[in-house]
């Protein structure tokens, strides 16, 4: 039976962070008891939608169609808002829905600010076995800057109660380049996170999105964006750092303590696996028939697909809240492979490539491409074997340049 790797989107937060894009509604502005109300009807209608497709992709599925799932990954949003009772509902749907392998990786996204030692107990006693912490930075005064809830001392206390509880896989996520953050203030943050022994750490600088507050403040000039020479020092640097104790780069902005804690939901993303997304704004890549990928997006609205899975409103085609469908050509198969690939560390493997479009890469891109990629190969950006084409840590500092070679 094939694999597949399920994504839960759960669309509430205390309040919005200023620099956030991710699509999420916020007590801070609704009020708890609506939000309170709306997690319910929510959740009622994320098991229908869960449903439906276990009927078309899992147990209910004919038998050529049947995929298990064997990572899970509760995103947000903030998914630790759920109650245990209402994450045992979900849970419930799906294993009822798909079958999940011994030994799925079962994710849950945690902030600081939501999670007590009581409930992280329960998710746990519940089966999430994996832990992904949004810690951002270790400084009181940068977590303000980033409109965060909690404080550093939220994080250490949360970590620790995640072990507690019986948690063995941690990753904590951290932000970099944040306006007023100066590298010795990263510094402190890189080794306060290696003080706590995390599993897996992930790495992102600040990005200003389209239509967050964190993007108008920089429009109206009171906000600057780090330079970009500084960016990627406070990058190199923490790698360095992680590297130093072991932690290995598998992909650009993520490094696991040993390939073990690598994680498996989120390389699914990266090899252009199956994986179906559930829940307001999230999306699913599935492979179509003649082998050519199917992408289709959930509405960002909770309102709108409470209307799509709720009650008599909802179908069981699958496709009642998807905004967006569309049908990959082989040309966005292989360029998204490619893309992807490279954002790993061990790169495209060549043979697997073979494998999964019929022919040779560099049939596909040419003698010219060919030899430009060789150039950044030749400068230390890249490296290319037999095996497999990747990017160097340096070439990852310019990834977008030498991706556009595959455009
Ligand atoms: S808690 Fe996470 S998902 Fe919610 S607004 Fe902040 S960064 Fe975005």
């Amino acid at each position: 039976m094939k694999n597949l790797g399920i994504y839960i989107h759960i669309p509430f937060c205390l309040r919005k962070c200023p620099y956030c894009d991710f699509y999420s509604v916020a007590e801070a502005q609704m009020g708890k008891a609506e939000i309170s109300s709306m997690k319910s009807r929510f959740v009622k209608a994320l098991c229908s939608e869960i449903e439906a497709a276990g009927i078309k992709y899992g147990k209910g599925a004919q038998a050529g169609d049947q995929r298990q799932a064997d990572t899970l990954y509760f995103g947000g949003g903030t998914p630790s808002l759920l109650e245990p009772e209402e994450l045992k509902a979900v849970l419930k749907t799906v294993r009822n829905g798909f079958c999940l392998t011994e030994g799925a990786e079962i994710s849950m996204e945690c902030n600081p600010a939501t999670a007590s030692q009581e409930k992280l107990a329960a998710f746990r006693e519940l089966g999430i076995n994996r832990l992904s912490i949004g810690a951002q930075s270790f400084d009181d005064g940068v977590l303000k800057i980033l409109g965060r809830l909690h404080n550093s001392a939220d994080t250490v206390r949360t970590v620790k109660e995640a072990r507690k509880a019986g948690f063995e896989n941690i990753s904590l996520d951290l932000m970099f380049a944040i306006p007023g953050q100066t590298e010795e203030i990263w510094e402190e943050t890189v080794k306060k996170t290696l003080a706590l022994k995390p599993q897996h750490i992930s790495l992102y600088s600040l990005e200003f999105m389209e239509g967050t507050a964190f993007t108008a403040r920089l429009e109206k000039g009171e906000m600057r964006e780090t330079e970009a020479e500084a960016d990627r020092a406070m990058y190199e640097k923490a790698l360095d750092q992680f590297g130093a104790q072991g932690f290995v780069q598998y992909e650009i902005s993520n490094a696991a303590l040993g390939r073990a804690h690598i994680c498996r939901h989120n390389m699914k993303y990266w090899g252009l696996e199956e994986y179906l997304g559930f829940g307001p704004s999230a999306h699913s890549y599935m492979i179509g028939e003649g082998g050519r990928g199917v992408r289709f997006y959930n509405v960002s609205s909770v309102e709108k697909y409470l209307e799509g899975w709720s009650g008599e409103a909802g179908t069981a085609d699958g496709v009642s809240a998807v905004e967006i469908f569309s049908q990959n050509s082989l040309a966005d198969d292989v360029c998204e492979y490619i893309f992807t690939g490279l954002r790993k560390t061990d790169g495209i493997d060549l043979k697997g490539f073979r494998k999964r479009f019929g022919k040779d890469i560099w049939e596909f891109y040419g003698a010219d491409v060919r030899k430009e990629f060789e150039e950044y190969a030749e400068g230390g950006f890249a490296a290319e074997n037999d095996d497999n084409i990747r990017l160097t840590v340096k070439g990852m500092n310019v990834s977008n340049r030498i991706m556009a070679l595959f455009v």
